[in-house]
């Protein structure tokens, strides 16, 4: 059977708006397949994993506090994060956790978490607490070779800069500044993304490109995703880009 290992970091602290819902949404379009996932857990004072033998390490969002109540554990995990990311393992990341994978992240008040500094980006959210880029978003990404306008939620404060490979191109909302048009950080094997959603769950594309990368890492063949029903959830995403784009 094939098999899948994940790594879901923070869970207990980076989850908004029901981010871990993402692993579910993985979970299950693996289960429909027949590809055995295990989903990991690790968080403060967890014994240090062997980050390099997940096939994918997610982190998912959260409030100033929580990012900073993680950051000082999460730059010992540095090393092992770096190893993986470039043997390959795919990292997904969402809003704080995208965040705190580049230089650093400033918050209103001028508190700065420093970041893995993995990538060269970083983030600073303006004095004003009213100036949040916050609502519903609509993406277009290439990331599958093809056009997909995704959707999802976004609540920010932190403008990102110098991302020099986005994820997407805004259509609708904020984006990684407030009224920018590119969002989020890709590479190859990393998304790196300010939609919340879960953003899964609404945009089944990004979730089989996840898949099948990890399936495919260290596979001799290509193996191709068996295709499951998406109808309706392509239906829902239809009626909120109907109503953001028209
Ligand atoms: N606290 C960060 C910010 O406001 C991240 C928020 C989030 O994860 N949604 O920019």
């Amino acid at each position: 059977m094939k098999l899948i290992k994940i790594l879901h970091m923070y869970a207990d602290m980076l989850d908004l708006y029901g981010d871990s819902g993402n692993m579910e949404v993985i979970k299950y379009r693996c289960k429909m397949r027949e590809i055995e996932c295990v989903v990991d857990t690790y968080s403060i004072d967890s014994d240090m994993p062997d980050f390099s033998s997940y096939d994918l390490i997610y982190i998912g969002g959260g409030a100033d506090l929580e990012q900073q109540h993680i950051s000082e554990d999460l730059s010992k995990c540095r090393e092992g994060i770096k190893k993986a990311y470039e043997n390959g393992t795919f990292l997904f990341l969402i809003c704080g956790g995208y965040q705190l994978m580049g230089k650093y992240y400033r918050d209103a008040d001028g508190n700065e978490i420093k970041g893995l500094g993995l990538f060269d980006y970083y983030t600073v959210a303006p004095e004003s607490r009213r100036m949040r880029c916050i609502g519903n978003i609509a993406v277009r990404t290439k990331i599958t070779g093809k056009n997909v306008d995704v959707v999802g939620f976004e609540n920010h404060g932190g403008q990102t800069h110098d991302v020099k490979t986005p994820f997407g191109e805004v259509r609708y909302g904020n984006g990684n500044c407030s009224k920018s048009q590119q969002e989020g950080y890709f590479e190859k094997n990393v998304i790196a993304t300010y939609l919340h959603g879960p953003m899964l769950s609404k945009n089944p594309e990004i979730s089989d490109y996840i898949i099948s990368y990890c399936l495919n890492r260290n596979s001799s063949e290509t193996i191709r995703l068996k295709k499951l029903d998406d109808s309706l959830e392509i239906k829902c995403r239809q009626v909120m880009l109907d109503r953001l784009l028209k």
